[in-house]
């Protein structure tokens, strides 16, 4: 698994500056996000070991045991280079106090409760929170965030301004950017427009808001991280391209 892991990395990674490349893009300016949902620590731990960072993982009940083990086996190599963990899953509300801290960026901050709820809490721990506002462009039943996607860029901008708004308010959270889930399509290219449509988005909410940071867009994944780097990718969360398919 370790050598087979390796070289997955391998060809991850050349594909990404691939990417990047052939969009005029600096590869440096696109983050891999290894997706270890399912998986066991010692998966996270092999990985680490391969040059992987940045850890992103769905569900808040899963996440806390497997970060308390790698916190443990990190602290046990002085000198080592911290790990930073993303949260992609839908969020629930009863889970928001469990999640801050855990997580450097919270991807998936989709409805005013949550802002309410995690504004509320990170503030009671004196801890500010660096989140993404994600929206569901592909108009499908099973996405989490706002259905913009009969929307223009300016519409979407407008519906979505109440729940800018609010996420500015809150002090103790810092956003970040976009994040979208692509639908599952035949070939890749199908989804591009749905990156496209995120990058216009936040252009146009960096319009209405210049003084928010809207530099990071989380898009792409196993089938289609290509088509989102061409778009304007900043962050990339792949699991099956890197550990073969879930089965749990
Ligand atoms: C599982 C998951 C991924 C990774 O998907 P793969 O198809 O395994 O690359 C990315 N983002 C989210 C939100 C996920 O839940």
């Amino acid at each position: 698994m370790g050598r087979l892991l390796t070289a997955n990395l391998g060809v991850v990674r050349a594909r990404m500056a691939a990417a990047a490349e052939a969009a005029g893009r600096d590869p440096a300016a696109v983050t891999l996000i290894a997706v270890t949902k399912t998986h066991p620590v010692e998966t996270i731990q092999m990985a680490y070991q391969a040059g992987m960072r940045h850890f992103g993982e769905n569900r808040v009940e899963e996440a806390i045991p497997k970060i308390a083990a790698m916190h443990r086996w990190l602290a046990a190599q002085p000198g080592a280079e911290p790990i930073v963990w993303h949260m992609v899953g839908h969020l629930q509300s009863r889970k928001a106090e469990s999640a801050t801290g855990l997580f450097q960026l919270i991807h998936s901050v989709d409805r005013p409760r949550i802002v309410a709820r995690l504004g509320r809490v990170c503030a009671a721990q004196g801890q500010i929170q660096p989140i993404l506002l994600e929206v569901n462009l592909s108009g499908e039943e099973n996405k989490q965030g706002p259905d913009l996607s009969a929307d223009s860029p300016e519409e979407a901008a407008q519906r979505l301004s109440p729940l800018v708004e609010a996420i500015a308010a809150e002090p103790a959270l810092r956003l970040q950017g976009l994040m979208t889930m692509a639908p599952i399509v035949e070939r890749p290219a199908e989804a591009r427009p749905v990156f496209r449509q995120l990058r216009a988005l936040r252009d146009e909410l960096a319009r209405r808001f210049p003084g928010l940071d809207w530099s990071q867009l989380s898009m792409g994944m196993s089938d289609d991280f290509e088509a989102a780097i061409a778009e304007g990718a900043t962050l990339v969360r792949i699991g099956r391209a890197l550990f073969g398919e879930r089965t749990a």
